[in-house]
Formats: structure tokens, sequence, C-alpha cells
């Protein structure tokens, strides 16, 4: 039995043929001239029709799509029937004799320029542009097209990550599940994977040597991918396709003894926000605004924003909604505001930090949130991320302020900030913990690269005593301060239902998590009393690995394993 080890990082267990992520497509040589034989007329006819039948296959596909990969798909199309893009590759074909894939390559990428250079709505057509491009190539010279494979059946999509613009046209009907080579349990991939609740497993070396149309074995509960199942293989898949459905969210996050913890739903548009409102969510815990904004080279205008933030706000209405400002940077530049030449761009200038370097796009941001804010009723709380001092967080709560909002919070992403909790809860009135990142930089591991997925798990002594002392920094912030201070968790950690229990345990009041996880967060929670937790919390803190305070928390939750969790 062959048998390859990754991370597990969105459960379940099933059986299907591989299908590889094909190679970027690379640029055609530069001297790469017409055949011998074809004439330049011929030559255009054939990049003529290569560009049809691009542009038919993405129609096809946007008609079988629907939202957000439908529309990308229609505009992607759109571009391939690009008149003046034909023409212009066409000249460099009878004009200079180039391929009609070197020329399609030289057209598409001055266009690109061109629009890039003419700013606003036509400069986000360069992403189109350089698709199209692509596509044209890899259909001309007979490789496979670029982005998610396409299948008529299921499949087991393998690929070496995933990038932001390929999640879009990603079709959760079709893959059943996601194998990475790179990535960690809190990288973009890993949560989108558990947004769609496809069993994933990242950094699981060796899966790009597993040939297409392997049928392989993916247990995401477990981490292991075997290219060769079995019966037992075929038996553990069945039951888990047949496993009892969790119980519904009632709208009330609730432990044993009543004590009221609210889950909150994770969101990067107006779209999601609904789906979370038609789960119960109880508010939105964390609004990431730049997943709104990642495929735009420009600055949203405040207008724009405003509308953007009302969609959100209003799934919501008299709800609680904290809405975090642009976090761009690392996994999710924004051509706008980051430099994705920094030599470390996660220690780089990305969060809140961008307001050193590109002055007012935060100060218009806040000023379309309390636009948005004023003209809906929810309750709307503010945070930055990527803060490490009390005097950024002074500052971020002045801006607010100025802005009209009232409830001001930072992340605390950092180890800095949270060892400095108290000082930072002196300046403002929450703190979200981003377990993701505070992983990263307390273990001093980049949490998208594979062979460090280990160290990405905020299971690991080290993180679990930051969050111990965050929450104890607030306690003492209440007291000097004799206000309230509400310390939440963001990050996934928040969506792993044994964690959640700790977490409850060492003091956080508030869960916020991708919307699928919370009936299965809110029906472990349920299980123990706020005593039982803390007692939990105190066990799990004693540990000294990742592996042993995750056995000790779920030796102490039998729900676990009645729930198939
Ligand atoms: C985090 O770091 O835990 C977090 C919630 O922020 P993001 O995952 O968007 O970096
Ligand atoms: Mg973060």
């Amino acid at each position: 039995m062959d048998k390859l080890t990754g991370v597990g990082v969105s459960a379940g267990r099933v059986i299907g043929p591989v299908l590889q992520m094909p190679e970027p497509i690379r640029e055609p040589d530069a001297a790469s001239t017409l055949t011998e034989g074809e004439s330049p007329e011929a030559a255009v006819e054939r990049l003529k029709e290569a560009a049809e039948a691009v542009k038919e296959n993405l129609k096809e596909r946007a008609g079988r799509a629907s939202g957000n990969a439908a529309a990308v798909l229609k505009s992607t199309a759109l571009m391939a029937g690009d008149k003046a893009l034909l023409k212009n590759a066409g000249k460099l074909v009878t004009g200079k004799g180039l391929s009609p894939e070197r020329a399609i390559w030289e057209a598409a990428g001055d266009y690109a320029a061109q629009m890039k250079a003419l700013g606003g709505y036509m400069a986000q057509r360069v992403t189109d542009i350089l698709d199209v491009r692509s596509r044209i190539v890899a259909q001309l010279t007979g490789q496979p097209a670029p982005g998610i494979p396409e299948s008529e059946t299921e499949f087991v999509l393998v690929a070496e990550d995933l990038a932001p613009a390929d999640t879009a046209t990603l079709d959760p009907a079709k893959v059943i599940a996601l194998v990475t080579s790179e990535g960690g349990p809190q990288a973009h991939t890993a949560i989108l994977a558990r947004d769609l609740g496809l069993p994933a497993i990242v950094a699981a070396n060796g899966a790009l040597e597993i040939p297409n149309g392997t049928t392989v074995y993916v247990d995401a509960t477990d981490g292991t991918v075997v290219t060769t199942p079995g019966e037992k293989e075929y038996r553990l898949a069945q039951a888990y396709a047949n496993r009892k459905p969790l119980p519904e969210f009632d709208g009330t996050g609730k432990l044993a003894d009543g004590t009221q913890i609210p889950l909150y739903s994770n969101v990067g548009n107006g779209k999601a926000a609904q789906t979370a409102a038609e789960a119960k969510a109880e508010g939105i815990g964390l609004f990431r605004t730049e997943f709104a904004f990642l495929n735009r080279d420009e600055e949203p205008s405040v207008e724009e924003q405003t509308v953007e933030y009302k969609t959100v706000f209003d799934a919501f209405p008299g709800r609680h909604i904290v809405v975090r400002t642009l976090d761009a940077g690392a996994d999710k530049p924004l051509p706008f505001l980051t430099d994705t030449s920094e030599p470390n761009p996660a220690l780089g200038v990305r969060g809140y930090r961008t307001d050193w370097t590109s002055p007012g796009v935060l100060q218009r941001q806040i000023e379309a949130i309390a636009a948005a804010a004023k003209d809906s009723t929810a309750d709307v709380w503010a945070m930055a991320p990527m803060i490490s001092t009390a005097p950024e967080a002074h500052d971020f709560s002045a801006m607010l302020e100025e802005a009209g909002l009232k409830t001001h919070g930072v992340m605390v992403e950092t180890p800095s900030a949270a060892v400095t909790s108290r000082d930072i809860l002196h300046e403002v009135d929450f703190v979200s913990m981003g377990t993701n990142d505070l992983t990263q930089y307390t273990m001093a591991a980049d949490r998208l690269l594979g062979p460090l997925a280990e160290l990405n798990n905020p299971w690991q002594p080290g993180v679990l005593r930051m969050i111990d002392l965050t929450v104890r920094g607030a306690r003492q912030a209440e007291e000097e301060t004799g206000k309230a201070k509400s310390v939440s968790v963001c990050g996934e950690a928040a969506a792993d239902p044994a964690l959640a229990v700790v977490l409850v345990g060492l003091g956080v009041n508030a869960l916020s998590m991708n919307t699928r996880s919370i009936p299965a967060v809110a029906a472990v929670l349920k299980s123990v009393t706020l005593e039982k937790a803390q007692q939990i919390a105190v066990q799990v803190l004693d540990a000294r690995s990742a592996e042993n305070a995750k056995d000790v928390a779920r030796a102490e939750l039998p729900v676990l394993d009645e729930l198939g969790l």
C-alpha cells in the first residue's frame, strides 16, 4: 500500500480519481517564428480558430457555473473574442513572421500594459487578458488549459497550491477533495477548503507525482493519501458518506450550563454574509474586506466600498458585525497597497502597516465603513489587522473616533500584541485573536510552507500560552479601566471543536469561524460546562507538545467521537 502523509485541514474521507492541476503556461520562445511551409495567412487563421475555441469553451463553462465563477468565466470569454487583441497579434504574424503563440503572447502583453496604464475599470481587465493569453497558447501548442482542470465526473484535485483566482472557479460539485504539496493549515487554501466543506490535505510531499487518473483514498481526518486503496479504505469512505448529519445550529452558542458563547461567521463579501445569516450565525466576527478587492489593481472608490460593506451589514440587521480594515500583504497581495518584491512579505509592510507607506487608503476605507454603518442597523465594530504595539492601537482608534465609529478594536496576531494586550486594551474596546498569524509568528514558521506545517498548529504549547497571556492582559485592563473588554478568536483555531472548548476555558468570550464549522463547534460546546472547559484548559496548558495538548483535550471530550469529528 502506498501512502503519503500531509496535514489534514478539513476533515472527510473520500475515494476518487486524481486530476493534477496543470503546469502554468510558459512564455513561448522570443525567437519562435512561423513553421516552415505555413503561410502567414494560414497561421493567422489558426490563431483565430484557437481563440474561438477558447471563447466557446469558456462560454459553455460559464453557462454551467453560477455566481462568482460564472462572472469570472464570462468576462474571460469576452476577452478571448476581443477583435483588437486578435488583430494586433495577426499583425505580428504577417508583419514580423512570429509564430501565432509568440504573437498572441506579445500582443496580449502590450494590451495588458496599456489597460493597466489607463487605470480604473480597464486596469481590472489585466488578469482576464493574461489568462486568455495562456489559454490561447495552450490551445495552439496542445498543452492542457491552465487553471482547475475540467472533468465531466468527480475528482480529487492535486496541486502545488491554489492561487486566489483559481479558487473562484473551483466547482465543489466536481472536486471531492483537495490535496496540495505545499501550503499550511492556516493558509488561505486551507481556509477556502473548510469554507466549502471540502476534505483537504496540505503539505503532502510526493502528491505531485501521483499520475492523473489514479484512484486514491483521501483521509483528511488523518492527513493521509493512499494510492492503492483496499477494502478497508472503501469501507471508511462509505462510512463517511453515510455519516449522521450534525444537529442544526439553533442560533445561540451555549455551554451545558447555559453560559452564552456567541458564534459568529468569518466572511469576505455580501453573498457569504447572506449564507451565514441563513445558517443562523449570531453575526459576523470577521469581515475580511480585502477579499472583496483581491483582483483590483487600483484602490476602490469610497462609494464603491460603501456599497460593498453595506451588503454585508444588511445581511445582519441589528446584529453584531466586526469589520476588519484591509489586510493586504503576504499571501493576499493588493497591487495598490503592497510591494510583492519585498524579501520577506510575511514580516513586511502588510495589514495596518500599509498606512505608513500608502497614507490615505486606510482613512478612506474607514470613511466608507462609517458611511455604510450609518446607513444600516447593524452594530458595527471595526478593527485593524497586524497590530504590534499599543501606540498603533491608539492611532487606529483615533482614526475611528474621527469617523464617528464607536466600538474600536484590533487583532492580536503578533506575539508583541499578545504580551502587551493589557496596554492595547487601554486604547481600544476589544481584541480579536487571529490565531493563524499568531501561530506563524509565535512559531517563526511561514504559514504557506508545507515543510513547516507541523509548527503551524495552534495546538502548539507556545501558541496556547500566547492566547492565555492575551486573555490575562485583557482581564487586567478590565479591572484597571472598569470597562468590559471583549476577547474573541477569529482564526481557524475557533473552527476546531476541541480547541474551541479550550479557548472558552481560557476565557475567550466569543468565537468566529467559517459558517460550515458552526454546527460542529456548537454541538461540542453544548456538551461541557464552563467549569469543565476551564479544567480542560488547565490540563492542556500543561502539555509539552501540540500532539499531547490535543490528545489531552480529546480524551475529555467523548462527544467528538460520537459525532465523528
Ligand atoms: C488570522 O491571522 O488568524 C486571521 C484571522 O487573519 P487572516 O487569516 O485573514 O490572516
Ligand atoms: Mg491574519
